[in-house]
């Protein structure tokens, strides 16, 4: 099998699930992460864990939500079947729905969605449409409840698999939270108290991919939402107000944000949830700046900084660019870090031919590939391995949540309970304040 990043002509058809499919029929020399990827993923709506792809070694928690069985007919159908019928649905509802679609989704269901983006642009868009009663949201968990916070009381968020979590956000349990609030209390002293400057000890920070009890957790103790594009502006704003932050779920893109505005490392302790003050002393806690939680990707976990030295190697004057969800070293080693939106933003900005070396999920950067055939665009990681997760979402489960809403019933409907999301929103409505981010993107040029 190659180890290298896949040739350009290779990305001209943005699938990722016909690449996978080559690969496992043997019709593509290049590799994939798992052959279960091939399947149908209510192969796996009654199996334990997230289902092949990058979370597959990742500890799925006890309670997380499971997707009932999609009828037969949605998982006989072939593409094209099912691509007509998706159609066929919209047409019946038209105004009614919309349906929303993450960059991550796979192009089978991206197709269909009226709105692209990241999580945040993707839980505004659902404001945008007051008058639709339902929208369809074809990305994961934390999202669906992102954009229930945001929209209408009245309006249904339908999740179509409610098996497409996200590993990241189910690191950050409520409960683990609580109690690593309850032990920074006993390390630092009553959390609730300003110091002599106003300041408080500690101000939580939650990336939007949390979940809404993480976000309620948040708004309750005065901190706030975070964004890929808007980390730097959000940590300002906590150190406006408190001695520290307490950053989670993801330690990297925590520390990433943190590094560049010139914290220290050994004032980022890690928080490890299964362990006593998080295995650090009440010292470490004290002189902390940023206590990053034990928490990340594992789509962005696969980067690594000998890919972008094969990627250099092979393509001179490469462009690198990577997501802050990276490894620290990866994202050092890089030319440019940033959101999704800023990597998509950058590269429609290229006015000459460019070679880009990508570091975030394969089916963003196979449909940038597509799309600018000028470029050379590429995955960093040679190997295809889509986020487990967001793979959940196939096309014979939004066939089926639109064909069940056009015969008058409203499935896998995601409800934030009042208690959460009112502090919940309180922590988004910060974050919305704390407005522009620092650069148009939330890129990082090094
Ligand atoms: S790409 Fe990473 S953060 Fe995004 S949904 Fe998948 S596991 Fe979660």
């Amino acid at each position: 099998m190659s180890t290298s990043p896949l040739p350009a002509p290779a990305l001209r058809d943005p699938s990722v699930d016909h690449a996978i499919q080559a690969i496992v029929a043997g019709a593509s020399s290049d590799a994939a992460c798992a052959t279960d990827l091939a399947a149908g993923p209510w192969d796996f709506d009654t199996v334990p864990g997230y289902g092949p792809g990058s979370s597959m070694g990742d500890v799925i928690p006890t309670g997380a939500p499971r997707q009932g069985e999609l009828p037969a007919e949605y998982r006989e159908a072939d593409e094209d079947e099912l691509d007509a019928r998706i159609k066929a649905a919209r047409t019946a509802l038209g105004d009614r729905v919309v349906v929303l679609g993450h960059f991550y989704q796979r192009e089978e269901v991206v197709r269909h969605a009226d709105h692209v983006g990241d999580s945040f642009q993707l839980a505004t868009a659902a404001r945008a449409y007051p008058d639709a009663e339902a929208i369809v949201f074809c990305g994961v968990h934390f999202m669906a409840e992102t954009a229930d916070l945001l929209s209408g009381q009245d309006q249904a968020v339908i999740l179509p698999n409610l098996a497409a979590g996200c590993s990241m956000a189910d690191m950050a349990d409520i409960d683990q939270v609580e109690e690593c609030w309850e032990q920074l209390a006993d390390a630092l002293g009553p959390l609730d108290e300003p110091d002599a400057d106003g300041l408080v000890p500690v101000i939580p920070v939650t990336y939007m991919n949390s979940s809404a009890d993480i976000k309620g957790f948040v708004g309750r103790h005065g901190g706030i939402v975070c964004t890929s594009s808007n980390a730097r502006t959000v940590l300002d704003w906590a150190f406006a107000r408190g001695r520290r932050v307490l950053f989670f779920p993801d330690q990297h893109l925590g520390r990433n944000t943190a590094k560049a505005m010139g914290v220290p490392l050994e004032r980022m302790p890690m928080w490890n949830p299964r362990r006593p003050f998080g295995g650090n002393s009440p010292e470490d806690l004290q002189d902390s700046r940023v206590i990053l939680w034990h928490g990340f990707c594992s789509v962005h976990r696969r980067f690594t900084v000998a890919q972008i030295e094969q990627a250099r190697a092979e393509h001179p004057g490469v462009r690198v660019i990577v997501h802050p969800e990276c490894p620290m070293e990866v994202v050092d080693a890089a030319d440019e870090s940033g959101s999704t939106d800023y990597i998509r933003t950058a590269i429609a900005a290229a006015t000459e031919p460019t070679t880009f070396a990508v570091g975030t999920e394969i089916n963003l950067v196979r449909r940038l590939a597509a799309q600018y055939p000028q470029h050379t665009i590429f995955c960093l990681d040679p190997v295809v391995c889509p986020c487990s997760t967001m793979y959940r979402i196939h096309p014979g489960y939004l066939a089926w949540v639109l064909e069940e809403l056009v015969a008058g019933r409203t499935p896998n409907r995601i409800q934030v309970p009042a208690d959460v999301a009112d502090p919940a929103r309180l922590a988004l409505e910060r974050m919305l304040a704390a407005k522009p981010p620092v650069t148009a993107g939330g890129g990082a040029a090094r």
